[in-house]
């Protein structure tokens, strides 16, 4: 955004206040300039030249505490788009100073690659089999970090492919499934139940060779190599023979529906982005619009919903994953306070803002508890990361699963 376009939006902003009751930062911190208000007000002095961004490092550590979470512009009476006004502020840091080395090798160095993530996940396994993750522990280096991770599956989704595809000689339906590198990589039995469940429901299933959406490095302000990611997307995923193109991962899904808006006024790319965007579904949602199959086995147990903030406030999915938990025989939905407050986990933000990821953290899982729900579902490989992480420094015994996880595991019930 143009510094002349920045401060005509800034302008609207009017004080009023009504994003500290929502806004995770300001909730944990009370701290004015860890909430909307607060931090547009540091980036209009800068505009109107009152103070200087680049030298002011308390500044730039509060930009870079938001979570871009989204819950302030959707309860902001003039419509002020925060999350938008920080990610343009974050690119001009990015593009005065460069990434942050942790930033740039976790980033460009990990994610933008899907051998290297791959390798980084093998040898992450290998570092959990072998013990040596518990004897970090003991010894508190990496401040918990390392905790973050969850226990990492055997293998990733993309190398089960070939027996988990199959040939449906009738199917209804015809559909690409994108494979996330976290869901590929992390979160092995998220991708593995969503592609049982669509073929349960007679799709024809394809997954593309997509690489990363680009959210890390969009939310890091790498606008560079934000749009390199999101053209090879574009590329995989351009033309393709499906009714739709499916998401088990919310923020994926989102940040591929808003290519349309980064490629505003590119010749090549506008067009293809919107034909993409006009396929993108979210997993349960596709679900519901094609009548699933219901012929389950029970699950006599208790969950939540905690909603991711890419679900809810960006792809405006609220009700689907609910119906898919409640349709499931035994299954007793209860919801918790703030299900839809951010979690704290917003990608990587917990590894280089810890303590106030922790502290948001710490109010979800005070939530979850309340409702004595013996599982915690979620639609969002980041937030199961982050709630996990919960689940282990809250000493809750509970588990954390994506609704198509528990759906695949109701059919397998029925079937046996
Ligand atoms: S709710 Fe909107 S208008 Fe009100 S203070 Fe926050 S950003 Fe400004
Ligand atoms: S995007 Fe979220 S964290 Fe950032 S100011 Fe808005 S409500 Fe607060």
């Amino acid at each position: 955004m143009k510094k002349d376009e920045l401060l005509k939006i800034l302008m609207n902003c009017n004080r009023c206040g009504m994003c500290q009751e929502v806004c995770p930062t300001y909730r944990v911190s009370h701290i004015e300039a860890n909430v909307a208000r607060g931090r547009n007000r540091l980036i209009r002095l800068a505009l109107e030249n009152q103070l200087n961004l680049d030298k002011e490092p308390e500044v730039e550590k509060i930009i870079n505490e938001c979570l871009l979470c989204k819950a302030c512009e959707d309860s902001c009476p003039s419509g002020v788009p925060t999350p938008e006004i920080i990610a343009s502020i974050r690119a001009h840091y990015t593009n005065t100073k460069g990434l942050p080395l942790g930033k740039k090798i976790m980033y460009r160095g990990v994610f933008s690659n899907n051998k290297t993530i791959s390798l980084v996940r093998n040898l992450a396994w290998i570092y959990q089999k072998c013990g040596i993750n518990k004897l970090v522990k003991f010894t508190g280096l990496f401040n918990k970090t390392d905790e973050m991770l969850p226990n990492l599956p055997p293998k990733n989704v993309r190398s089960q492919l070939p027996v988990l595809l199959k040939v449906l000689p009738n199917a209804d339906h015809r559909v690409a499934y994108f494979l996330g590198c976290s869901v590929n990589n992390f979160f092995s039995s998220i991708g593995v139940a969503s592609i049982k469940v669509l073929q349960e429901n007679n799709c024809d299933v394809i997954v593309p060779e997509v690489n990363c959406c680009g959210a890390p490095h969009h939310s890091a302000g790498d606008m560079e190599e934000f749009k390199r990611l999101a053209k090879n997307n574009l590329r995989m995923l351009n033309d393709l023979d499906v009714e739709a193109i499916i998401f088990d991962c919310s923020t994926c899904g989102s940040v591929i529906k808003d290519y349309e808006n980064l490629f505003t006024g590119d010749e090549e790319y506008e067009k293809i982005a919107a034909q993409v965007a006009e396929k993108v579904q979210d997993i349960s949602s596709y679900l519901i619009s094609i009548d699933f199959n219901k012929n389950m086995g029970t699950i006599s147990k208790k969950v939540t919903y905690h909603d991711p903030c890419h679900g809810i406030r960006f792809l405006k999915v609220k009700d689907a994953p609910r119906e898919i938990l409640k349709s499931i025989p035994g299954l007793e939905l209860i919801e918790m306070q703030e299900a839809d407050m951010c979690c704290g986990g917003a990608g990587s933000y917990g590894i280089f803002n810890p303590k106030l990821s922790r502290d948001i953290l710490a109010r979800k899982m005070e939530n979850f508890k309340n409702t004595q729900a013996d599982i915690l579902a979620t639609s969002c490989p980041a937030c199961t990361m982050q709630l996990s992480f919960g689940m282990k420094i809250h000493n809750l015994n509970c588990s954390v699963k994506h609704p198509v996880e528990l759906l695949v595991q109701a059919y397998e019930i029925k079937s046996l």
